[in-house]
């Protein structure tokens, strides 16, 4: 049986980006001061990754992690903020909502070992964004190719529900991994409308130019902002896949638009589905 509770950063969890010494935000300044003072794309996701910015959350995220599910119940949880996670030069960039609380939450990697995951990695593998079709743990040896995967939230809400009040304070990290990839960017997914809406004002503080008026979302919807595209996608949630609103051929529309957009042709090598690490 495994430890119950959220990892201590450092203590050996596959992936962890943190040390003891990382700094921790513990408000909205503390988190907009550590956003823009992490120098390296590693430093920003190290201390995404110990943020306590948002009481509600942190509370919510480490009860999760204590009590777990039943089926996960032998399984450690990360319990922490799911930082941005894939390729440190993404030409492609999807972003989600936030963490499920026994998907991200559990696995330490975003959109890992849930259902919502499962839909959207098959998606991605067979346009040759991602190596392998399924994504169940941090340390299963998926790799995102040209793509990186961040929340906008970046902790689990209580019923999938940030406030708004915790979308803002969690923005400046989002704000700061974008600035990050800035060179390479060209293409940003976003998933669901609450994704959609979260990413006008960080490109704006990204120094994109925002169209006015705003573009409303949906599916295949796409905004120009000079050197980047916004791509609206709807959210591979169960409640969507299970309706019909969203189907695989729909994401996959998506994601090859998305690699024409980013300059990235057809999927070859270690980029075709079929392809094992
Ligand atoms: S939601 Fe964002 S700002 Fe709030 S505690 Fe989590 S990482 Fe920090």
């Amino acid at each position: 049986m495994s430890e119950p509770g959220p990892a201590r950063p450092g203590s050996g969890w596959p992936g962890d980006p943190a040390t003891p010494d990382t700094p921790v935000a513990h408000d909205a300044a503390g988190v907009r001061a550590l956003a823009a003072g992490a120098g390296t794309l590693a430093e920003l996701v190290a201390r995404q990754s110990v943020c306590r910015a948002c009481p509600r959350l942190v509370e919510w995220r480490e009860q999760v992690a204590q009590v777990k599910r039943r089926a996960h119940l032998t399984e450690p949880y990360w319990g922490r903020p799911v930082p941005g996670w894939g390729d440190d030069h993404a030409r492609i960039a999807i972003v989600g909502l936030a963490p499920a609380a026994h998907g991200g939450n559990r696995t330490g990697r975003i959109f890992t070992g849930d259902r919502s995951g499962d839909v959207l990695f098959a998606s991605l593998h067979r346009c040759g964004l991602a190596a392998q079709p399924d994504s169940v743990r941090a340390d299963d040896g998926q790799r995102l190719l040209h793509t990186r995967m961040v929340a906008a939230v970046r902790c689990a809400p209580p019923v999938n529900k940030p406030t708004v009040t915790e979308r803002d304070t969690c923005a400046p990290w989002l704000t700061a991994e974008i600035g990050q990839l800035t060179a390479d960017l060209r293409v940003i997914v976003g998933l669901g409308g609450f994704a959609w809406q979260a990413l006008w004002p960080v490109l704006a503080d990204s120094g994109y130019e925002v169209p006015r008026p705003r573009p409303r979302f949906g599916h295949g919807v796409e905004a120009a902002l000079g050197s980047l595209v916004l791509i609206g996608c709807y959210h591979p949630s169960q409640q969507n896949t299970f309706t019909g609103r969203v189907t695989p051929g729909m994401l996959d529309s998506v994601f090859q638009r998305a690699r024409q957009m980013a300059g990235l042709g057809e999927p070859s090598g270690v980029e075709a589905p079929g392809y094992a690490p």
